[in-house]
């Protein structure tokens, strides 16, 4: 039996929980009934920050906000330089506050602080690149219709776009979302998760300070029922952006569809990694451990399915325990983790079910499968299940744990069928030295995204989001900015107009 995990209590566990208003139209408010939402460190269990609770009566306020910014303020009418200017401006004061926001999300979501900081340090790289987008926005132009005839292409702001959030990467995934929307001119309302809203109320202080004007964004915390079904079904919102799972997805598709909106989702995963035995397998291994194990699992492009050629399993496995021995799980605050704390107690528990419930199943836990004793919040020792086989439930569905399901092939078809015998299809990685074993399965795997040779990088340039029950749309890329516009077709002619119609 391991001693327990020492958790050291940080500064800010004797001071008082940071308080955060809601941001509506430019101005810092409480909510009407003076509800509060208190968030526990995940990782400490004391209580780290409180933020004003939304209900649809600040829901409203912020749509008619946004709505008032977009039919009469500034932003959507300036020009995109202007537009990119702030935003450049926005991505150096979150450069400047870098550690501060990783701090928060780190606090708030139970990650590991040195993660945090790469994924901060990623967001700003993102803004830099939807600020350098937002002056590409153009649109079309037909002379091609005849001597009388122009046809224009004009790509216009859709509107007040909603964006909701999940709690696994706080202030990466609004970053993935709002620049965009904001470079295209857009208006938003902002709902982050619940659990991990601090560092969206931050980004609200900062685009104020980089000379945003009142209402562009308005940022609410709150429930998801209480606000983010009415920041969905609202008549004045032209869009919604939601990150979250499969499940809440497809009930905010069907709300949206009632006043067809467009909508961009960015849901669930259940990726594989495919092992070849000609692959460099010390690279692969611990590819296979930092896919399982990242963000302790809680990632929707976790490799949580090892898919790995009979002929090689045995050793592979066992350099795969070996270095997930090393993975150091605790304190979040700790520069030398690498698997913090488990987002909460209910969501531990249902990620212990389906490793129980695996083991029901005849597959074996190979490594890990308990939560880890410590002085203080909610750790979950890395584990890894042999013997899974494609109709358990732990093959299928997204645990969102870190938790690694291993499964075995003896042909490349058999590996094929395996990595697609899922609802999903976000991600998938694969593992040879021979091109044409890595042509084969990328061109043969049904999924947004496949790494060949690596796994879980990230660009702004690349395009990123699901085939299947993992989404729709795409993130990211050169085309982010227009998927927050409308095309709208105008027709000019020139001279008197031939072939009357009633003459
Ligand atoms: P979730 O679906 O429970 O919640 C996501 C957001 O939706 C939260 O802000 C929540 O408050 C809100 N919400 C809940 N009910 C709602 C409703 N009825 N109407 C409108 N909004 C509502 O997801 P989560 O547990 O916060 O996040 C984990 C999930 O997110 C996983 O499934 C993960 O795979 C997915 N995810 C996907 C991506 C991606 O890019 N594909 C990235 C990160 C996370």
């Amino acid at each position: 039996m391991n001693a327990p995990l020492n958790i050291a209590m940080p500064a800010e566990a004797s001071a008082a929980p940071k308080n955060y208003r809601l941001l509506i139209d430019g101005k810092h408010v409480d909510a009407r009934d003076g509800r509060t939402i208190a968030r526990k460190s995940p990782g400490h269990g004391f209580t780290v920050s409180r933020y004003a609770q939304a209900g649809e009566a600040e829901v409203e306020a912020a749509v008619q906000a946004a709505h008032k910014a977009f039919e009469t303020g500034p932003w959507p009418r300036m020009k995109a330089g202007e537009r990119a200017a702030i935003l450049f401006r926005a991505a150096d004061l979150i450069e400047a506050r870098l550690e501060d926001i990783a701090r928060l999300d780190a606090l708030e979501s139970g990650k590991p602080i040195a993660q945090a900081r790469g994924e901060i340090g990623g967001a700003v790289d993102i803004w830099r690149y939807a600020a350098s987008l937002a002056r590409t926005l153009h649109g079309e132009s037909y002379a091609n219709l005849g001597d009388a005839m122009l046809g224009v292409v004009l790509r216009e702001p859709i509107g007040v776009v909603s964006i909701i959030t999940p709690w696994n990467f706080p202030f990466l995934i609004v970053s993935q979302k709002l620049p965009f929307a904001l470079a295209a001119g857009c208006t938003a309302v902002v709902k982050p998760s619940e659990m991990t809203s601090a560092s969206t109320f931050v980004l609200g202080d900062i685009l104020l300070e980089a000379g945003l004007p009142a209402g562009v964004v308005n940022i609410l915390a709150g429930l998801g029922a209480d606000v983010g079904a009415p920041m969905v079904s609202h008549p004045l919102v032209e869009m919604v952006s939601f990150t979250g799972s499969t499940r809440v997805g497809k009930m905010t598709m069907a709300s949206a569809a009632q006043s067809l909106k467009k909508v961009s989702m960015e849901l669930g995963g259940k990726n594989g990694q495919i092992v070849f035995p000609d692959a460099d397998l010390e690279a692969a291994a611990d590819a296979a451990v930092f896919g399982g194990f990242f963000n302790a699992g809680e990632c929707c492009n976790a490799g949580s399915r090892l898919i790995v050629h009979e002929a090689i399993a045995d050793d592979f496995l066992s350099a795969v325990k070996a270095l997930t021995a090393r993975v150091t799980v605790g304190d979040p605050l700790d520069d030398q983790t690498k698997v913090g704390a488990m987002i909460s107690s209910d969501h531990l528990a249902k990620v212990t079910d389906y490793v129980t419930a695996a083991a029901g199943e005849g597959s074996n836990v190979y490594s890990g499968g308990k939560q880890l004793a410590s002085n203080a919040g909610q750790y979950l020792d890395p584990t890894i299940i042999r013997g899974v086989t494609e109709d358990m439930a732990i093959a299928r569905e997204e645990v969102f744990g870190p938790v690694l399901s291993v499964l075995t092939f003896e042909s490349i078809e058999k590996a094929l069928h395996i990595a697609n015998n899922t609802p999903y299809g976000l991600s998938a990685g694969v593992w040879s030295a021979s091109i044409d074993t890595c042509m084969s399965v990328a061109r043969g795997v049904r999924s947004g995204t496949v790494w060949v040779n690596t796994f879980m990088e990230g660009y702004p340039e690349l395009p990123f989001g699901g085939y299947k029950q993992s989404g729709l749309g795409r993130e990211l890329g050169k085309r982010a900015v227009e998927d927050y516009t409308e095309e709208k077709t105008i027709q000019f002619h020139r001279g008197q107009r031939t072939g009357w119609w009633v003459g």
